[in-house]
């Protein structure tokens, strides 16, 4: 009987083996395929060039706001002080960091998309500076190049990179956010016909208290799905409402926008008419995969932060990063600085690959930029939720470094921490975002069908499965066995979970959390593995670096079994009962079993290498 299990489950498994596609540039194939190391951007790879923009905006933030010192930076952080922040953003745009994502003929820097997120990683230690900038260069001016006509282009994207033009996003209202379109504001096109008059209320929006351009999204008479419109404060029509008391990101500005029979010329529709839910939902992918990038760049200050007081604080007659229990936080951080690194960038250079590769098959600009950003939503989301959350743990754990120091003001991660806490809301929640990687797996694998899933995968048998393989060998052998056995837990639990309960899973939130849990995991863990193998296969990497980044990469993977675990033991005991849900353990635990490092010394030797160079060394 054992056997018959063995066999059907050995069955199972190459059929997942089996299902890779051609395609090397689709997104959500990672969960059928085996990507070659040689096949994935590491951040090793980035060139001089590349390294210089991230130099230049990180000695921007490092002068024009670390520079003013603590006291100066908390005065922002407490009071908004508008004319500062419009100095600093206009010093930025001198540096022409205001144009990074527009392309070179309209004034830009036209950075690649990779680039752009190493930017966005270097922008992040700019305090609430950051939001600020990241809203110019990402939300709310990428619809104009993306779905912008050559006209809109060339009328507002040369301001906007040199920064005469500040820009917002407006698609949150009072009663719409995650349900975006169902937002109120209306737009009637007049008598005339030549303009759309536009009424209705915005909230929360970024940059709003100063921007001269607005991308607004309202629907059209009484049309099911929002359209975009790009609006200038000159229009009239507009009624700023106050800067909004926050919690973090203080320095930034957030208002609510009132619109009074704004007139918009009817040339300054963006994209058609009820696509704007598509563009919106398209900008966000772009916004989520930069939240990761950025919380990359967080997590390393948080490291350097943290190093740097544990180094010099004494407690007990010695250093407290000497303590094991520091040791194991600051071992922690830089493992998921360096796990989310690899996923943003492996993902960034796909991005551009697909842009590549559609222009090349004839796609226009707009329609590569879009579709390459499109392909990867899953990717997109995933990231968002895992770079944030890594990136508020080490916020918090940060403070918790500095002790009753960092509580305080003037040690700056108290505000690091506060400033934190938006990325899990904005840009989509967590758990919109869960919900989203779900959806668009299960779109693309049972609707659209763009992953090719064998129709066996349909009706999963559930068994006994294959052991963990204790003759593996080879660099990495028994972590990349460990990651195809993550992938056939999230799709055997997928699949029996959606053939048991249909459309009703969709209801079952809390089990579609736990299998994007599982699907996260299983992708942050294989980008750092992809990573570790490509530097092993390169003869001038630094060994003694790889031999840490080996240790990282380990405990994240012994991190992400127990997640796995935990998030599976939870979905099938909510949906399965008797014989199927004591099969259905058995099959995980027999996947998710027998990874042996010691958490404890791999930490410590992690935390040992960051402590000696006295911040995140690589
Ligand atoms: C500082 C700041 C800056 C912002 N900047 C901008 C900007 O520039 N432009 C812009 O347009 N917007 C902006 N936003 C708005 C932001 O995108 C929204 O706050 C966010 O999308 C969540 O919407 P909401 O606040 O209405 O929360 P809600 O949608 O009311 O959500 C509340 C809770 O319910 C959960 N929830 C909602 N729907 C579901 C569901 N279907 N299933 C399960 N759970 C659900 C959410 O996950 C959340 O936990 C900003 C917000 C803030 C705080």
């Amino acid at each position: 009987m054992q056997c018959m299990h063995c066999i059907l489950v050995v069955t199972l498994l190459k059929i997942i083996k089996m299902a890779a596609t051609a395609s090397k540039l689709i997104g959500g194939n990672f969960l059928f395929s085996e990507t070659d190391p040689k096949d994935v951007f590491i951040p090793e790879e980035f060139t001089d060039e590349q390294k210089m923009v991230w130099q230049t905006v990180h000695d921007f933030c490092m002068k024009e706001l670390h520079g003013l010192g603590i006291e100066r930076v908390a005065q922002l952080d407490a009071e908004k002080d508008k004319e500062f922040l419009l100095e600093i953003f206009h010093k930025a745009a001198e540096l022409g960091i205001c144009g990074v994502s527009i392309p070179e003929e309209y004034g830009g820097m036209g950075l690649d998309f990779n680039t752009g997120l190493l930017f966005t990683e270097a922008l992040a230690i700019g305090l609430a500076f950051a939001t600020t900038i990241g809203a110019q260069v990402s939300i709310g001016s990428l619809p104009i190049v993306f779905y912008g006509t050559d006209e809109q282009k060339r009328k507002y994207l040369p301001k906007i990179a040199t920064g005469e033009y500040a820009c917002s996003y407006a698609l949150t209202e009072p009663g719409s956010g995650s349900d975006a379109n169902s937002a109120k504001s209306k737009a009637v096109l007049n008598e005339a016909g030549t303009h759309y008059i536009l009424n209705g209320q915005k909230m929360w929006i970024t940059n709003g208290g100063f921007a001269d351009i607005f991308i607004i999204f309202a629907k059209i008479d009484d049309d099911e799905r929002l359209s975009a419109f790009i609006v200038e404060k000159e229009f009239g029509g507009i009624e700023i409402g106050k800067e909004e008391k926050k919690m973090g990101i203080k320095a930034s500005s957030t208002v609510q926008l009132f619109f009074n029979n704004v007139p918009i010329p009817k040339e300054n529709l963006l994209g058609e008419r009820q696509k704007g839910f598509n563009m919106a939902l398209n900008i966000l992918n772009n916004g989520r995969i930069k939240i990761c990038a950025g919380g990359v760049g967080g997590m390393k200050f948080g490291v350097q932060k943290s190093v740097e007081y544990a180094n010099q604080r004494i407690q007990f007659n010695q250093p407290i990063a000497q303590f094991g229990a520091m040791k194991q936080k600051i071992g922690q951080m830089a493992m998921l600085a360096f796990v989310n690194e690899s996923a943003a960038y492996r993902v960034g250079a796909e991005v551009d690959k697909k842009y590549h590769e559609l222009k090349d098959n004839g796609a226009t600009e707009n329609d590569a930029k879009i579709n390459s950003m499109r392909e990867y939503a899953i990717e997109c989301a995933i990231l968002k939720v895992q770079g944030s959350e890594a990136m508020c743990w080490t916020a918090d754990e940060a403070i918790q470094v500095h002790g009753g120091m960092g509580y305080a003001m003037e040690t700056g991660v108290e505000m690091a921490y506060r400033d934190a806490r938006i990325t899990k809301i904005y840009e989509g929640t967590n758990e919109i975002n869960r919900m989203l990687a779900l959806a668009e797996f299960y779109k693309r694998a049972f609707k659209t069908k763009e992953l090719k899933i064998n129709d066996a995968m349909k009706t999963i048998p559930v068994g006994i499965a294959q052991n963990f393989n204790p003759f593996n060998n080879g660099f990495m052998a028994d972590e990349s066995e460990i990651v195809s056995n993550l992938k056939s837990v999230f799709m055997i639990i997928t699949g029996a979970a959606g053939r048991k309960l249909k459309t009703q899973l969709e209801h079952e939130q809390e089990i579609v959390m736990n299998l994007a849990d599982i699907m996260s995991v299983a992708f942050m863990a294989e980008s750092a593995i992809l990573r570790v193998k490509k530097l092993k296969s390169d003869a001038n990497a630094d060994k003694e670096a790889l031999k840490i980044k080996v240790k990282m990469t380990q405990l994240y993977v012994y991190d992400a079994i127990e997640t796995a675990r935990k998030s599976a033991h939870n979905a099938i005991d909510s949906y399965a009962t008797g014989v199927e849900k004591f099969a259905m353990k058995r099959v995980v635990n027999s996947l998710l079993k027998n990874y042996d490092i010691n958490p404890k010394d791999t930490r410590r030797a992690i935390a040992d290498v960051v402590i000696a160079a006295n911040k995140y060394p690589y």
